[in-house]
């Protein structure tokens, strides 16, 4: 508490010194009404088995019919199934400035157990200058920070030049039924020219210090394939191992751990490599430059591609992730199947990788299935309508911080927005220690000073992209 006191004080005092400073930081009663939507939400345990997103997506709606939104403005979309509940909201603008600009964060958490943590998940926490619990990290700092700034903008008397949709899905870490649901279901409500992400992206702190602030302009394609061996199976005592089903799939593994998936760079890939080469130091920096030559220098590709991180930026991956074989330690094996877990890169045809699976496997006999199917992504352009304002926002509030675009490896909510033609940007601006990400895990925290930044950025990129300045 005291801490905070002086904190406070010692931001008026420098509000007051420097007037152009104080519009870096929101008020302190726009900081506390952040933190009271944060704390509330922090409160509702989204965990999808529990079906309370149309708890929190009810929560949020009430916060912004209080602040004078309209009520027919303010949706609440229970959907695809009484489990899920989403939160649409639009602030209209004047439509001078063009289609509107869908702003998206997601409810639900993922499970997170009392007997795990040191604290408790679900209730909201500051200590030591972080806020702890599940999803202040992954997502509820977005969801918080948007309905706050939706908030903060209606206050402040702001009229857009086009329509800013604020869009809270339900399932987000499972299934993304609910994005899927409202781009079809209710595309009318969701629809814009383009999207800004909270649940992507970020900002990069290495000890401390702001070395990134990434922008997420492209994921990777997610698809998931079973590779299987069968046989009539038999005695034990009689074996034939030409037949056995487990001694068919195991030339299959070696080949895929040794495999590698052909390097490709398109834009976003590119641009990471050569921001990124500008902030590293030394034979990384190097090798980030080495890839990017015509033709790529294949020792700097070979030592990138030992680091998983980078790997996973030069090319598709294919990992096996679970084994099954055989029912009974005296009988021949029936099957041996393998999960394989593949993370295809935007532009690669899902049904290459397949085929070089399939390829891998060198069996005929050895069946393979889709069990998750890839749903292409293209990557979103980094146009300098959209570029340009976010790169001015980013010098004025975090001054020589690097925007590097990135493409990752999972797969969000975004990806089905980009499917349905609506370029999608992950700008969470929320800055974390490259070491401590502890989304998804135990003890998960973000620290203070962080999310109020974030809170800031967002309210002036709003204001940026949907204000009068803004190109069209
Ligand atoms: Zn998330």
């Amino acid at each position: 508490m005291r801490r905070a006191s002086l904190a406070l004080t010692a931001l008026l005092v420098a509000a007051l010194a420097a007037p152009a400073a104080s519009q870096t930081e929101p008020s302190a009663a726009d900081r506390a009404l952040a933190r009271d939507i944060f704390r509330e939400l922090i409160e509702i345990n989204t965990t999808d088995s529990l079906g309370n997103t149309p708890r929190a997506a009810r929560a949020m709606a009430r916060r912004l019919v209080a602040a004078g939104f309209p009520p027919a403005d303010v949706h609440v979309l229970i959907g695809p199934d009484a489990k899920h509940g989403n939160l649409v909201a639009r602030y209209r603008g004047t439509g001078t400035g063009g289609r509107p600009i869908v702003t998206l964060a997601h409810l639900d958490v993922v499970p997170a157990r009392r007997a795990d943590w040191s604290v408790d998940p679900f209730t909201f926490l500051e200590r030591d200058g972080y806020f702890y619990g599940r999803g202040t990290t992954d997502d509820k700092v977005g969801d918080a920070i948007l309905v706050a700034d939706f908030i903060r903008l209606r206050r402040a008397a702001f009229r857009p030049t086009r329509d800013l949709i604020l869009v809270l899905t339900g399932d987000e870490e499972t299934n993304g039924s609910c994005v899927q649901w409202l781009v079809t279901k209710h595309r009318a409500l969701v629809d814009g020219e383009f999207a800004l992400n909270t649940d992507a992206g970020g900002g990069v702190l290495r000890d401390g210090r702001r070395v990134m602030f990434a922008v997420q302009a492209s994921e990777k394609v997610y698809a998931t394939y079973v590779l299987e061996a069968t046989d009539k199976g038999g005695h034990s005592s009689l074996p034939r191992p030409a037949d056995n089903p487990i001694y068919r799939l195991a030339p299959l593994l070696e080949r895929l751990e040794q495999y590698r998936f052909p390097v490709t760079l398109n834009e976003v890939s590119r641009a990471f490599f050569e921001r990124s080469a500008a902030i590293e130091t030394g034979p990384l920096a190097g090798d980030m430059r080495g890839v990017l030559q015509d033709p790529p220098d294949s020792a700097a590709i070979a030592r990138l591609s030992a680091v998983p991180f980078y790997n996973s930026k030069l090319r598709t991956t294919c990992v096996a992730t679970m084994l099954e074989a055989g029912h009974a330690e005296n009988a021949l094996p029936q099957s041996a199947r393998v999960t394989v877990n593949c993370r295809i890169l935007p532009g690669e045809p899902a049904a290459d990788v397949e085929a070089t699976l399939q390829r891998l496997a060198g069996d005929d006999r050895i069946a393979i299935r889709t069990i998750y199917a890839p749903i292409p992504s293209p990557p979103s352009p980094l146009t300098r309508a959209i570029m340009g304002p976010i790169e001015r926002l980013v010098a004025e509030q975090f001054p020589g911080v690097p925007i590097v675009p990135v493409m990752e490896a999972g797969a969000t909510d975004g990806l089905f927005l980009r499917n349905v033609g609506i370029p999608t940007y992950g700008v969470s601006a929320v800055f974390e220690e490259q070491n401590d990400v502890r989304a998804h895990g135990r003890d998960e925290r973000l620290r203070v000073s962080s999310f109020y930044e974030a809170l800031e950025f967002w309210y002036r990129m709003m204001r940026t992209l949907a204000g009068s300045e803004t190109p069209s």
